[in-house]
């Protein structure tokens, strides 16, 4: 049935999930608009901002010159501090980078703009429609006192943790306790920082059921922050009172400059991501590394292949659930038994004790250095405690970077 619309995608939210799909969508010529309702697109920053070199360049090219200004930071290495307070460095070439969310988000709506895509902050939807169907035809928007419907073959939700569009659609996003990590991150200027290891503490006395993390944004200047774990419902205190005591032991001389606090959702990927008229993508679908609270990158991709899929099955005139389904089974093969290992490895890790992350790292740091990159961390820690593998593997490879 061919309608008459204003516009083909609608896509709520404008994070890295939302411009993605934004931009995929209008490259194949169908007409989009992305919702953002904050003024400024990629403010509020809530986002320690560390993403793998390998996974950035899959959507965009971090050595282009305009670049400059979305990346805070190079990272060299890895710096894992155990419960006990020693630590081991690994090197790799260009592991990765310490973002400018709030530059990045705003270039990633940009070059949606450029694909053709209309932009509209200062909006949020507050409502979806749907027709006699059933189906999802757009949505109503809060502009100031203002009320607008705006309708359209499809509607991708990318509204982000908080996200209400999954629920109106009557998708089941709702979420334990114990899936939801509380975080709470302060951006420092302290003069011991060093701009080219990011640093993981692990173990109860610094975050209970999660880490706290330094990534560097330049000499002297971190995020620094932690994740406690939802499930941790026993503890007397919270994600900024646990920081103030971490910051208070590691970085006394701290200078605060701003400070966030923020939700990760650390279930597993949402069973249905779609429905008709309506697809879901990045946290809105909780589409994170559930390991590592990480979700730019796998938000990135959610987006991508929505808005591809989204803007197909507009041209083929099928925005029914089982089109838009293949979405889903393009997320479950990419991305599915990735993140489902990552999750199994999150829940053996969640019972380790300080003194194994303690016995890890003295093990780790016999490694003559030069010799400490990725690859051979795996290989001794096989060779010397086969069972330290999976907890290595948490640690170093999958934590921002993957
Ligand atoms: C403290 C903290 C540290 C983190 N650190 C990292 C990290 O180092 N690396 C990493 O990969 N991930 C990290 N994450 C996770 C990462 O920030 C998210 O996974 C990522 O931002 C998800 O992108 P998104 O586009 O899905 O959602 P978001 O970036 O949250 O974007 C959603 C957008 O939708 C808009 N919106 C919401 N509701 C509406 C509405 N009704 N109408 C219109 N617009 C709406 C919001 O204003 C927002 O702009 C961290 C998260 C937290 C909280």
């Amino acid at each position: 049935m061919n309608r008459k619309m204003d516009y083909d995608v609608i896509v709520v939210g404008a994070g890295p999930a939302g411009s993605t799909a934004a931009q995929c969508a209008a490259e194949q010529n169908v007409s989009v608009l992305l919702l953002e309702k904050d003024r400024e697109i990629g403010v509020p920053v809530r986002c320690a901002e560390g993403i793998s070199g390998r996974s950035l360049r899959q959507f965009v090219d971090p050595t282009m010159n305009s670049s400059r200004a979305w990346i805070g930071q190079e990272i060299q290495g890895a710096r894992l501090i155990a419960p006990d307070g020693h630590y081991v460095d690994i090197f790799d070439d260009h592991i990765g980078y310490v973002l400018e969310r709030r530059i990045f988000d705003r270039y990633l709506a940009q070059l949606a703009a450029e694909s053709g895509a209309h932009v509209r902050t200062n909006c949020e939807v507050d409502g979806l429609l749907f027709d006699e169907r059933n189906f999802v035809s757009g949505v109503r928007i809060r502009r100031g006192k203002k009320s607008e419907r705006i309708q359209a073959k499809v509607v991708i939700g990318c509204d982000g943790v908080e996200s209400r569009i999954g629920y109106w659609a009557g998708l089941k996003t709702t979420l334990r306790p114990k899936d939801m990590e509380s975080c709470y991150q302060y951006t420092a200027a302290h003069p011991d920082i060093n701009e080219n290891l990011c640093q993981f503490y692990v173990g109860s006395n610094y975050a209970p059921g999660g880490y706290a993390w330094v990534f560097p944004k330049g000499k002297g200047i971190a995020n620094i922050g932690l994740g406690i774990s939802g499930g941790q419902s026993d503890l007397n205190k919270n994600a900024k009172q646990i920081l103030d005591q971490f910051m208070s032991v590691h970085f006394p001389k701290a200078e605060i400059l701003s400070a966030i606090c923020g939700g990760v959702p650390v279930a597993l990927f949402m069973k249905r991501m779609v429905s008709d008229g309506i697809m879901l993508a990045g946290d809105a679908a909780h589409q994170v590394n559930t390991m590592t609270g990480g979700g730019i990158a796998s938000g990135m991709f959610g987006g991508r292949e929505a808005g591809r899929i989204a803007a197909e099955a507009v041209i083929e005139d099928d925005v029914s659930c089982s089109r838009l389904s293949n979405y889903h089974d393009r997320w479950e093969k990419v991305q599915g038994k990735k993140l489902r290992r990552y999750d199994r490895l999150a829940q053996a890790v969640e019972k380790i004790d300080d003194e194994t992350f303690n016995r890890t790292c003295t093990l780790l740091q016999k490694i003559d250095p030069k010799e400490l990159t990725l690859g051979t961390v795996f290989k001794t820690a096989l060779k010397h405690e086969p069972k330290l593998l999976v907890e290595v593997a948490k640690i170093f490879f999958h934590q921002t970077f993957s």
